[in-house]
């Protein structure tokens, strides 16, 4: 996927305000999400962010002049059937992104038949962008196993299966929830400190985790691994994630099968995926250091090591009830770049289906807490308070260690670097919501 004239950093768009600096969505990203105008009952349709505004792919199929070939891949477009879109494969997304790269470029014969199908990003609501089949959940940021691990086993931070086999668990596919969607804080069993015996009730350690949200975009047959050679072509995009985690009930019941409630209560991810060719100016080498053990073949490629990671840049922001009272913005809370994951979204891909395991378009990977080595790079509050021994200050004097009623969890992801726009995989925010009465 080599980069091209979709991603020149010179082109500019017709549309106001997609040119402007700092513009989360300039012509070079055109990230796809199901959307519809608000507040009617119009069937959910595929949409472009562009500038501050969605090209409606419903309106613009029927009334534009597209090529001969691109009129075909519009059609599961128009009526918000991304998996259907996905299926057409990767020479099909390259197509549609050259050919809504054209349409939107200064310049366009087609802008006087797009300017109807514009519609202000604040004027639509949002669906999930497919049906999520199946959510498992990597553990690929190492700085965030490394602490977490050092909180529990200070003498033995990283197990040793850590730096040979990516890390991961089933998660839930129907908690999967959209940005700005409450979160009920939920209710579980707990132990607390030398307590004898558990009790039931609030959670009273609920966190959030800093994370990437991987989708897949082609399918693989049950008992056929896809090799590491191919794995990239398995992804469609990246989202945003947040993994949200009750530290409490995760304690007492993660052993010995991992995270099972402490999990399943919700995952919040946005409603944009930006696709992989979106991202192609920001691939990175993979890059494993020679003392560290080199990946097991199936694992390792060419490929793999010239161009697997990714350059993507994330931040935490955290708004208190009082802050908003006050009227001060969220307050960033961490930074951290996915070039610290351990492993890389093809090795994922290739370690999930190394037994066979088939994926199925609409699958959602997340890649586990994406933190960075700084203490103020916590991709969580687990971490950024010490397990919660250490207090974060805020504006106007409150603390927090773990999240409180009416809490606004903000994340966010972009890619800048050299010779390249710069893109954002846009945000999601969740606001706390207080328990329902447990017993
Ligand atoms: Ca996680």
């Amino acid at each position: 996927m080599p980069i091209d004239a979709t991603h020149d950093p010179a082109l500019k768009s017709w549309v106001p305000g997609a040119n402007d600096a700092g513009c989360d969505f300039p012509i070079q990203n055109l990230p796809y999400a199901r959307l519809r105008p608000r507040g009617g009952d119009e069937p959910w349709r595929i949409g472009v962010a562009i500038g501050a505004q969605v090209l409606d792919l419903a309106a613009a199929a029927g009334q534009v002049p597209w090529p001969d070939d691109v009129e075909p891949l519009l059609q599961p477009l128009a009526v918000g059937d991304l998996a259907g879109f996905m299926a057409l494969g990767r020479p099909a997304w390259k197509a549609m992104r050259a050919a809504l790269s054209a349409a939107l470029a200064e310049g366009s014969e087609q802008a006087p038949f797009l300017e109807p199908c514009l519609l202000p990003r604040s004027a639509v609501e949002y669906a999930l962008p497919c049906r999520i089949g199946d959510y498992t959940d990597f553990y690929a940021g190492i700085h965030h196993a490394r602490t977490v691990g050092s909180l529990l086993r200070p003498d033995a931070p990283l197990l040793p299966n850590y730096r040979w086999v990516p890390i991961g668990y089933h998660g839930r596919a129907s908690s999967v929830v959209l940005d700005g969607s409450g979160i009920r804080r939920p209710c579980g069993q707990s132990r607390a400190g030398d307590a004898a015996e558990p009790t039931f009730g609030p959670s009273r350690r609920l966190d959030h985790e800093l994370e990437l949200g991987l989708w897949i975009g082609a399918a693989n047959e049950l008992g056929r691994p896809v090799p590491i050679e191919h794995a990239e072509d398995a992804l469609f995009g990246v989202t945003p994630l947040n993994d949200w985690s009750a530290r409490d009930i995760q304690t007492w019941e993660y052993q010995p099968l991992g995270p099972f409630l402490s999990k399943s209560f919700a995952t919040s991810i946005s409603p944009w995926i930006v696709t992989m060719e979106a991202l192609e100016p920001f691939r990175r080498p993979f890059v494993r250091a020679a003392d560290e053990p080199q990946p097991l073949p199936y694992l390792d490629s060419e490929s793999n090591r010239a161009r697997g990671s990714i350059d993507i840049r994330l931040e935490v922001r955290l708004q208190t009830p009082r802050m908003r009272a006050a009227g001060i913005a969220p307050v960033r809370i961490s930074h951290s770049s996915a070039l610290d994951m351990y492993w890389t979204p093809a090795q994922l891909v290739a370690h999930h289906t190394s037994n066979g395991c088939n994926l199925q378009r609409g699958d959602l990977l997340g890649t586990g807490t994406l933190s960075g080595p700084g203490r103020d790079q916590g991709g969580c509050l687990l971490e950024l308070t010490r397990g919660g021994r250490e207090p974060l200050a805020l504006p106007g004097g409150e603390t927090r260690t773990f999240l409180e009623d009416d809490d606004l969890v903000v994340l966010s992801a972009w890619c800048e670097g050299p010779g390249a726009a710069r893109i954002a995989l846009g945000s999601v925010e969740g606001r706390v919501l207080p328990a329902h009465a447990g017993r």
